[in-house]
């Protein structure tokens, strides 16, 4: 048995059209179940559906043998036991720096204050300000980053962007990008180095897929 393991939404979405090409096809429509397991036409693939930030944990772990998962979620995971074999090209946005904007984010970045941030992506924040020479206040929040310079809780947040909608809508505006952001295939070491029969022609089959859309 091979487990898959992938996020509702947007990765979900996008990945389903990939793994039918790839012969795979789920039974059932997530988005409208309240199951976490889902059989394929395949008997011995199976999907199951975690939250985005728990999929390398899950495909580390054992709990599945492969995952589809966001590079903003791989940089803030720290372990070593995952291979990432292919670049899936799906779920582009990118991760930016935000800020009102009234805010001079040009003298910030001159000036070097101490700046408070506020993000989901305490790596990938920390990381990025540090290169700059920054001193930054990280403040981690969960979710709704965008309310964070609105209340003058933070100066800047640190967030993933595609259309731009919300930030617009709560008056901030990005200010600098800190990288391009795609959905990878995951895949445990220990795995596919046991399994490499079942998993490798799978990998190979991606592969196929992605470069055949470029
Ligand atoms: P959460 O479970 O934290 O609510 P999201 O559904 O917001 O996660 O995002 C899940 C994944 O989808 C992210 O890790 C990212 O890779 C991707 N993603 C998030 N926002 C966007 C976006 N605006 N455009 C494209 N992909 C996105
Ligand atoms: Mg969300």
């Amino acid at each position: 048995m091979i487990t898959i393991a992938l996020s509702k939404g947007r990765i979900f979405e996008e990945s389903m059209p990939i793994l039918e090409r790839a012969g795979i096809i789920c039974t059932e429509d997530p988005s409208t179940s309240r199951k976490l397991v889902f059989e394929t036409n395949k008997k011995d693939v199976r999907l199951i559906i975690v939250r985005a930030s728990d999929v390398p944990t899950y495909v580390e772990w054992g709990g599945a043998d492969i995952g589809i998962a966001g590079k903003d979620v791989l940089d803030e995971y720290s372990g070593t036991g995952l291979y990432y074999p292919v670049d899936l090209n799906i779920a582009q946005c990118k991760m930016m720096v935000a800020a009102s904007n009234d805010f001079d984010y040009e003298r910030v970045i001159k000036d070097k204050p101490r700046l408070k941030v506020a993000t989901k992506y305490p790596n990938t924040a920390r990381n990025f300000f540090s290169l700059k020479g920054m001193q930054i206040d990280l403040i981690k929040l969960y979710g709704s980053m965008e309310l964070a310079p609105i209340v003058g809780m933070a100066d800047v947040i640190v967030d993933l962007v595609s259309s731009g909608k919300t930030i617009k809508a709560n008056n901030l505006k990005s200010m600098e990008l800190i990288s391009n952001i795609t959905s990878r295939l995951i895949v445990n070491k220990a795995a596919l180095k046991m399994n490499i029969k079942q998993i490798k022609p799978l990998l190979v089959k991606f592969q196929e897929l992605v470069s055949s859309e470029n």
